[in-house]
């Protein structure tokens, strides 16, 4: 975490963050990792990461879906306080977990909405300058999971590991029908040896097509 600079007020508010993220966890089991060491790299840290894909201190709102426990849009949030953060989480225990964490660290401005990413999109069509995803689904159906909330010109950044290249190779036509391209790819080690990981840097092009996305079943049976 010495690579990120954080003032005593971000640095207390993870370390209420894990607290309440293992005493939570007995109860709604968030997240198979307790230990702090390993929380604090794969998650705090990992999600940290997302802030060297761009200049967050220019950007004005980030959608992140499926964030479960928070990750990464939480500590996004925490770095720079000034972003408006939206999370799209399907799971009820997780979104009321994160509500109460919300109000904890006394963040502001963050938008919880309990629903599935292809089923909430009305309000939210081509609204965000970034989206991110981390540990969702495979990149040929995050790409379309995603992408229709993004503004043209805007980005997707797909956290992956390190396993990347092949679902790359797999999301060329995703890629092509969503008008979007991989412009960077940000590849880098977790401390401690936890393992390799790359953020995917992907702008979106041209507003994606109203067919976009398609029914959940569709998308997993049929990716583009
Ligand atoms: N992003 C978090 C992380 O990296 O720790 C959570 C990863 S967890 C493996 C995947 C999360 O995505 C779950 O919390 C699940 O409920 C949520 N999810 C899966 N499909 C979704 C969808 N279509 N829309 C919204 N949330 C979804």
């Amino acid at each position: 975490m010495k690579e990120f600079k954080l003032d005593s007020k971000q640095k207390q508010q993870f370390e209420k963050y894990y607290e309440f993220l293992v005493q939570e966890n007995q109860k709604f089991n968030l997240t198979s990792i307790t230990e702090k060491n390993e929380v604090y790299i794969k998650h705090f840290y990992d999600s940290l990461k997302l802030t060297e894909a761009l200049d967050f201190s220019k950007i004005e709102k980030l959608l992140d879906i499926g964030s479960g426990a928070g990750f990464p849009g939480v500590p996004v949030k925490i770095m720079y306080p000034n972003l408006q953060l939206y999370i799209i989480e399907t799971t009820m225990k997780k979104t009321r977990f994160l509500a109460e964490l919300i109000e904890l660290l006394e963040l502001e401005n963050v938008e919880i909405i309990n629903g599935r990413a292809e089923e909430v999109i009305v309000n939210y069509r081509e609204f965000f300058p970034v989206v991110t995803a981390r540990a969702v689904a495979n990149l040929p159906m995050l790409l379309e999971l995603c992408l229709p909330y993004a503004e043209a010109g805007g980005f997707f950044l797909a956290m992956k590991g390190s396993a990347y290249l092949e679902e790359l190779e797999r999301a060329e036509n995703a890629l092509k029908l969503l008008d979007s391209e991989v412009i960077g790819e940000i590849k880098y080690q977790l401390p401690d040896n936890y393992g390799d990981r790359v953020i995917l840097k992907i702008r979106k092009n041209k507003p994606t097509k109203e067919m976009y996305p398609r029914k959940f079943a569709v998308i997993k049976k049929r990716h583009l």
